[in-house]
């Protein structure tokens, strides 16, 4: 269910549906496919990922994070993935963690902060944001800010607490959050039920084979592993006759 295959289907239909639309587009239309992807754990399987919806030619939106303790988006070689997909035409946007903050006016002004580095650094300007594991409050705050759609704002995401009966209609939320789609699977029943659809996927869990949960966090941690290895011996002329040493795969 997580293969690239898999996902291909996904885009066919999305594509099919003939609603295929960016944030800022579907600001403007009525009905609607918005594709999205939190980045988590690895810049790699992101750029693997949009590589895969290029060869469908579809674009979609990828939201990384500053704070990460897996990936570091100022590296040079995850500044020149993230360049590389702007140039493509995927639209690169910040994925806002909320490291423990509750104040709504600090949470603002710090996602404008870290969309204006993301900018700033890039190069080009990033125009939407998606919060990593929102907290009640912060989806209840509907926050919006000047030039920067939020993935949660209330045109593309109902939150159940406001969602009444007809309500729950108006926008179709599919997440794939650890391997579990709790929303139901964006199918062709689903593409045919709904205008409004929003699907949230994390690149870390799709591959080209498509593995299980458990196999998907080993080979993530095995590409983390390797990334490693590479890191270190760019980095020390020492490590050199050591390599050989740690080659084989953790699992
Ligand atoms: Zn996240």
């Amino acid at each position: 269910m997580f293969s690239f295959d898999d996902y291909r289907e996904i885009l066919r239909l999305a594509k099919e549906s003939g609603r295929l639309a960016t944030y800022e587009e579907a600001l403007t239309r009525d009905k609607w496919v918005i594709l999205r992807h939190d980045v988590e754990y690895s810049v790699d399987r992101a750029f693997a990922l949009s590589k895969v919806e290029e060869s469908m030619d579809v674009r979609s939106h990828f939201f990384f994070q500053w704070t990460n303790n897996s990936y570091n988006i100022l590296s040079r070689k995850n500044r020149d993935i993230l360049t590389e997909m702007h140039e493509r035409g995927q639209h690169v946007g910040l994925h806002f963690a909320l490291n423990g903050m509750t104040d709504m006016a600090l949470i603002r002004e710090r996602i404008k902060k870290e969309a204006d580095m993301l900018s700033d650094m890039l190069g080009f300007q990033v125009k939407a944001f998606s919060i990593h594991r929102p907290s009640p409050d912060v989806l209840r705050e509907n926050i919006k800010i000047d030039g920067l759609l939020n993935a949660y704002q209330d045109d593309f995401f109902v939150f159940d607490e406001k969602a009444g009966p007809d309500s729950k209609l108006r926008v179709k939320y599919f997440s794939d959050a650890n391997h579990i789609w709790r929303y139901g699977y964006p199918d062709a029943d689903a593409f045919a039920a709904h205008e409004r659809i929003q699907i949230l996927t994390h690149p870390f869990g799709w591959t080209k084979k498509g593995y299980d949960n458990l196999d998907n966090y080993k080979t993530l941690v095995n590409e983390k592993y390797a990334e490693l290895i590479d890191s270190i011996d760019n980095e020390c002329k020492d490590f050199a006759p050591f390599r050989e040493q740690f080659e084989k795969k953790v699992m």
